[in-house]
C-alpha cells in the first residue's frame, strides 16, 4: 500500500524499550489509520475495571493515508487513549505542523505504553529515538516556553506536543498542545501523558511515503483547492475564525447560554466582527491549508510580568464557553481565559462549562459562599478568570471544578440531571436542543457529548453539499421522525475526519476523498464506501465503550440541556429520546438490552476478533 510506511513505533515508559510494529496492507484497509487503527491497537489493552491513569493504559498519536501528502487540508493526527476524564473512549484531533513532522519521523505512528520514573520528553526523528530527562521542564513555566526550551534543546524545525500544568496536575479535561496554540482538546489526554510522567512528544523529519498515482493525485489536489476557495465559508474561517456562527448560532438556538437554561442574549458584544473591531488580529493555518482558521490577536499583553505581546485567538467554542454560558460578554476576558487555558493546556469547552454550572449551583445556593470560598455571581468576568487560575493550580474550589460537571455534581450530591454532559463529557456551545439529530448522536456517539461527531450545525447548513455527495439529505430539524436512520448516516460519516485525519472543516465531497485515497493509496473504494468505513470506526470505538461498561442507559441526554426552553430559536423544543433511540438501535443493529453491537453486525463490519470478545464466543 503506497501512502503508508506500514509501521508504527512502539515505545514502553516502563523499560525504556522501543520496538516497530508492522501494520499489514489488510489492517489499512480495514482501518485507514487516524482514531480507527488507534481503537484496533487500544482495543486489546482494555479491561472492564481499567484505571485511565494507570500505566495500562496506552496513548497512540496516529496520522493518516493523507498526511504528508499536498491533499490540502490533511495535517492532522488522532491522539488516543482511554480517557481519564470520561472512563470510556477517549480521542482528541490536533493540527499544525505536528502531525506532517510525525509522519515525516518514517512512522504512521507513536503508541506509547507504561510509565517513566521521573519526567521524560520522547524525541522521535527519522531512524532514530531518544527519552531525555523532563525534569527541568515539570512544573516550569508554561506550554510555550516548554516547546521553545525543548525545541532549543534539539532541533527548532521540531513540532513539539507538550502538556502543561493541567497535564501534570491530571486534570481532568488536559490537553495536549502542539506548534504553540494548537490544541488537542476534551477527554484529558494531557491527563494521560502526565500519567505516564511523559512532558512532551517531539518529532522531526521530512520523509514522505510514495504515492500511487501522482499525476492523477496533481489534478484532484487542484480541483480541491479550486472547491476549498469557492466555498461559501471559507471567507468567514479566514476572517473571523469560528467565530464567524457566533450570531446565527444564537438565532437557532444552537449557542446555549447561562448554563443551558438561555438561548437568547447579545451576540453581537462577542461575535467575529466584533473580536475584529477591537483586536489587530492575524491568522495562522495548519500545513498546506489554503484557509487559516488559527486566530492570533496581536497588542495583547497577559500581564506585566511577560515580554508577550500576542495570544492565541479565541475560537466559537471558546467564545461560547466562557461568554454566554458565563453570561459573559467581556472579550478582553474571554481572550485571557483562552490564553491561560492554552498556556497551561487544558480545555476550553469543559473548564467553561464547569464555571458556568458553578454559577448556575451557587444562584441556587447550592454551592455556597461558604463552600466556594467566594462569590460566584453570573457574568463576573474577574471569577472567571480567578476560576480558571484555581482550576489549573487545583487550589480551593478550583479543584473541585477540575474534575469536570459529572464529578461536582456527584460530589455536591446535586440531582445528576442539572449535570451537562454526556458519559462524564461535557456538552459543547452547540445546545442538543437546536438540532434533533445531533442530540441523539450526542447520546451514541463514542466520546460522550461531542460536536464533532454528530456535525449538524455544519453538514445542515445553506450551502454546504458535502452531505449531498453521500446522498445524506436532510429534513426539518426540529422533527425526530427518521432522525435515527439519519444520525447513523452522519456519526459513519463524521468518524471519517478523524480516521482520514482530514480537518472538520474540509469542504471537499466524497467522490474527491474517494479519489484521492486511490490517488494516493491505490485503495479502490466508492463514494459510498465511506460510510462503511465509518461505520467500523463507530462499532469499534462502541465495542471498547461496552467493554468498559457502557450500555443503552449511558445514552442520555440531562434534563438541564433536553427540557424546552421558553423563548429563542428552540422554544419549546425537546429532543424526543425514546424515538430516536429506538430508530437509531434498529437501523445500526444494536442490541436494545446491551446498548453493543450485535454480532451479526460486527461480522458484517469484519470486526470478528471484536465480536468474539464481546460476546465471549471462544467459551
Ligand atoms: S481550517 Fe483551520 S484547523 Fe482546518 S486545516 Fe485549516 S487551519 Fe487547520
Amino acid at each position: 500500500m503506497k501512502g503508508y510506511f506500514g509501521k508504527l513505533l512502539k515505545i514502553d515508559l516502563t523499560s525504556g524499550k522501543t520496538e516497530e510494529i508492522s501494520v499489514s496492507d489488510a489492517d489499512q484497509k480495514k482501518y485507514i489509520g487516524g482514531s480507527t487503527l488507534a481503537a484496533k491497537l487500544i482495543y486489546d489493552y482494555v479491561k472492564p475495571d481499567m484505571d485511565p491513569l494507570s500505566p495500562e493504559n496506552p496513548i497512540v498519536f496516529a496520522t493518516g493515508p493523507f498526511t504528508g501528502s499536498n491533499v490540502p487540508m490533511v495535517s492532522r493526527a488522532a491522539i488516543c487513549g482511554i480517557s481519564p476524564g470520561t472512563g470510556l473512549w477517549g480521542e482528541a484531533t490536533t493540527g499544525g505542523k505536528f502531525p506532517m513532522r510525525l509522519k515525516g519521523t518514517g512512522y504512521d505512528g507513536i503508541l506509547i505504553t507504561g510509565k517513566a520514573k521521573q519526567p521524560v520528553y520522547i524525541y522521535v526523528s527519522e531512524g532514530a529515538v531518544e527519552i531525555r530527562d523532563a525534569a527541568h521542564l515539570w512544573g516550569n513555566g508554561d506550554i510555550y516556553d516548554t516547546q521553545e526550551k525543548i525545541k532549543a534543546e534539539i532541533d527548532t524545525k521540531a513540532s513539539v506536543a507538550c502538556i502543561g500544568a493541567g497535564g501534570e496536575n491530571l486534570i481532568h479535561y488536559a490537553n495536549v498542545m502542539n506548534d504553540e496554540g494548537r490544541a488537542a482538546g476534551r477527554c484529558g489526554m494531557g491527563a494521560l501523558m502526565g500519567s505516564k510522567n511523559l512532558k512532551a512528544l517531539v518529532v522531526s523529519g521530512t520523509q514522505k511515503t510514495k504515492i500511487a498515482y501522482p499525476a492523477s493525485l496533481k489534478k484532484v489536489i487542484s480541483e480541491a483547492r479550486d472547491t476549498i476557495r469557492s466555498n461559501a465559508y471559507t471567507q468567514a474561517y479566514k476572517l473571523y475564525g469560528t467565530n464567524f456562527y457566533m450570531d446565527l448560532a444564537m438565532r437557532l438556538g444552537d449557542a446555549p447560554a447561562k448554563y443551558f437554561t438561555k438561548s437568547v442574549f447579545p451576540a453581537a458584544k462577542i461575535h467575529g466582527p466584533a473580536f475584529r473591531e477591537r483586536y489587530r488580529m492575524g491568522n495562522y493555518a495548519c500545513a498546506g491549508c489554503p484557509i487559516g482558521c488559527g486566530r492570533i490577536i496581536k497588542d495583547f499583553t497577559p500581564n506585566a510580568a511577560t515580554n508577550i505581546k500576542q495570544v492565541d485567538g479565541p475560537e466559537y467554542e471558546t467564545v461560547g464557553a466562557f461568554g454566554p454560558l458565563c453570561m459573559n460578554f467581556d472579550m478582553d476576558a474571554i481572550v485571557m481565559a483562552n490564553h491561560l487555558c492554552n498556556a497551561h493546556g487544558i480545555d476550553t469547552i469543559s473548564a467553561g462549562v464547569s464555571i458556568a454550572f458553578a454559577m448556575h449551583l451557587y444562584e441556587k445556593d447550592i454551592l455556597t459562599k461558604k463552600d466556594a470560598g467566594m462569590e460566584i455571581a453570573w457574568g463576573n468576568a474577574d471569577t472567571i478568570l480567578q476560576l480558571v487560575n484555581m482550576i489549573i493550580r487545583q487550589e480551593g474550589i478550583g479543584a473541585l471544578l477540575s474534575k469536570g460537571v459529572k464529578q461536582m455534581a456527584a460530589e455536591l450530591g446535586v440531582d445528576p440531571e442539572e449535570a451537562a454532559h454526556v458519559k462524564g463529557l461535557e456538552f459543547p456551545m452547540h445546545d442538543p436542543r437546536a438540532y434533533q439529530g445531533a442530540a441523539l448522536a450526542y447520546a451514541v456517539g463514542p466520546r460522550g457529548a461531542c460536536h464533532l461527531k454528530g456535525a449538524f450545525y455544519s453538514l445542515d447548513a445553506p450551502g454546504n453539499e458535502v452531505g449531498l455527495s453521500l446522498g445524506i439529505t436532510f429534513t426539518d430539524k426540529n422533527n425526530p421522525a427518521q432522525k435515527g436512520a439519519l444520525t447513523a448516516k452522519i456519526l459513519s460519516f463524521c468518524e471519517l475526519y478523524n480516521s482520514f485525519t482530514l480537518c472538520q472543516f474540509s469542504p471537499l465531497p466524497a467522490d474527491m476523498i474517494a479519489q484521492a485515497l486511490y490517488d494516493v493509496t491505490g485503495m479502490k473504494c466508492k463514494p459510498m464506501d465511506l460510510l462503511t468505513f465509518g461505520e467500523r470506526s463507530l462499532n469499534l470505538k462502541r465495542a471498547i465503550n461496552n467493554k468498559l461498561g457502557v450500555t443503552r442507559a449511558d445514552d442520555h441526554i440531562p434534563d438541564i440541556a433536553r427540557k424546552a426552553l421558553s423563548e429563542g430559536g428552540t422554544a419549546g423544543i425537546e429532543p424526543d429520546m425514546d424515538l430516536m433511540l429506538k430508530e437509531f438501535y434498529t437501523v445500526s443493529s444494536w442490541d436494545w438490552d446491551t446498548g453493543k453491537p450485535n454480532q451479526e453486525k460486527l461480522m458484517e463490519l469484519g470486526l470478528e476478533d471484536v465480536a468474539i470478545d464481546l460476546y465471549d464466543l471462544k467459551n
